[in-house]
């Protein structure tokens, strides 16, 4: 029998803001001691009171907003979502619930050169929770709660089961991450915990309608991860209902190393989070002006980016979609522009050379030292024929390294390139006399024979001879002596 997988997400992911969702501590988390970001807000304290972080507020609307949602205009609250676990002080999280950021959304993915909508059913804000360190030393089992991420502004995004596989929600979750990149709203940092996100999917035979039992699947930290926890998982399920089995209803959890999911225990057996409105805080109003002002206010998002790319650049699809994969690569790519307008050149190396030492590195493209004036000068001394392309390549990589300019590191070591007819003209005459038989050869028609040639002249000169240069001599050369 042939399955169809029915996959939605519910990404967490961490508002950018200064101070937590409803107290003055910092959000900035990152490399904190334990502990050290709290107060009696957010430890939940009896008797304190929340105050909304406007910031937060407005960043999940640019999201919604970005997210063509509907948007809620008029009066919007909190609602407590309660539930008893020891990373929830308050037994409560203050969240949304009966009035929402945004509904009925969407976001487009492109798969192979397929493009499809994903549907987002509901954006909204609330507080994060503690984190617990559970222990078990030599016997003695314990838990460690930190409580510096409760109260951190989330936004929560789910979407609407509309993915079939595990690429297809894995593209979701890097097009989702990299509009809130665009945004500016969230680091999108998933190692950081900043970008979390569950899986919830369920199998069906392919043409019937009904929805099979779904499972939700936590604790996927990677892409990798999502796409392999997914894979998994349809093939388990797979194997239940090949048996006549039904799937049970439940969480799971990916276990990377062993690589599968493993039944994890639920948090609270009752579904019921008796919500009701947050009596703490007053509802709030949103109203068209604010909307309407926010929209202006929204960045060129990635999907326009793209194609401005493409008309703007004359950049092909997919050299305008890796360029704009994230905002501060774009950045770089049009401060390079407007110094060197050769677009496609620039592209090229960027998308060859420097993802490639990104990669290497692991570095982010923000802390790389070669300034976009010193790449658009090495790009412009290659035009100019004062270098060729491998001297090039081994000069911008101690540029990656250094920060220093390519003038600076071809005048130090002597990688100019020979671009002198007469001086190269012997060296061409030299590696004739010593391999005849590769005359005789092209003479024969073999023609190929002529790399072997700039070869061997590239290797007598080290690498600095001009190609082109190079290559054209060798033929005026070999046809003198066709003449003969
Ligand atoms: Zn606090
Ligand atoms: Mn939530």
């Amino acid at each position: 029998m042939e399955y169809e997988a029915i996959i939605g997400m519910e990404v967490h992911a961490q508002l950018s803001t200064k101070s937590k969702m409803f107290c003055g501590c910092r959000a900035e988390i990152v490399d904190r001691a334990p502990n050290s970001l709290v107060c009696p807000v957010c430890l939940g304290m009896p008797g304190v009171l929340p105050t909304i972080n406007r910031k937060a507020i407005e960043y999940s609307f640019m999201t919604a907003l970005a997210l063509e949602c509907e948007v809620r205009e008029g009066r919007l609250w909190f609602d407590r979502k309660n539930y008893f676990y020891p990373d929830l002080p308050k037994s409560y999280q203050i969240s949304m619930h009966s009035s929402v950021v945004g509904r009925d959304g969407h976001l487009l993915i492109e798969l192979n050169g397929t493009r499809k909508e994903i549907g987002i059913a509901d954006v909204h804000v609330e507080e994060d929770t503690a984190r617990l360190y559970h222990r078990d030393d030599g016997g003695d089992r314990y838990t460690l709660v930190d409580f510096n991420r409760s109260g951190v502004p989330l936004i929560e995004i789910v979407s609407r089961p509309d993915m079939r596989s595990p690429e297809e929600a894995k593209r979701y979750l890097q097009e989702l991450r990299k509009l809130l990149r665009y945004l500016d709203v969230s680091t999108g940092d998933m190692e950081a915990g900043s970008f979390r996100c569950e899986a919830n999917i369920s199998l069906r035979p392919k043409g019937i309608e009904t929805l099979g039992n779904r499972v939700e699947i936590k604790n996927m930290n990677t892409f990798q991860a999502v796409e392999h926890a997914l894979k998994s998982e349809i093939e388990r399920q797979a194997a239940i209902l090949e048996a006549g089995d039904k799937v049970v209803q439940q969480t799971v959890g990916w276990r990377e190393e062993l690589g599968r999911t493993e039944p994890q225990r639920v948090k609270e057996e009752a579904h019921d989070y008796r919500y009701f409105p947050e009596p703490d805080l007053p509802p709030f109003v949103v109203t068209r002006g604010w909307l309407e002002e926010l929209h202006s206010r929204l960045p060129e998002l990635p999907g326009a980016r793209r194609d401005r790319f493409m008309s703007e650049y004359e950049l092909p699809f997919y050299d305008a979609y890796l360029l704009t994969e994230d905002p501060a690569l774009a950045d770089y790519f049009e401060e390079c522009a407007r110094l060197y307008p050769r677009a496609k050149a620039l592209s090229n190396w960027m998308t060859g050379e420097l993802f490639r030492l990104l990669n290497v590195s692991g570095e982010e493209i923000g802390a790389v030292k070669v300034k976009p004036g010193q790449l658009a000068e090495l790009l412009t001394m290659i035009d100019e024929g004062r270098i060729n392309i491998s001297t090039a390549k081994t000069v911008f990589e101690e540029m990656f390294g250094t920060g220093r300019s390519a003038k600076e590191i071809i005048a130090e070591s002597d990688l100019v390139q020979i671009s002198d007819a007469e001086e190269l003209s012997d060296i061409v005459a030299q590696v004739l006399s010593e391999n005849p038989e590769a005359i005789a050869d092209y003479l024969a028609g073999k023609t190929q024979v002529l790399r072997f040639l700039v070869g061997q002249v590239m290797k007598a000169t080290r690498g600095k001879a001009n190609p082109q240069m190079v290559q054209g001599l060798l033929k005026d050369r070999l046809k003198a002596t066709e003449g003969e």
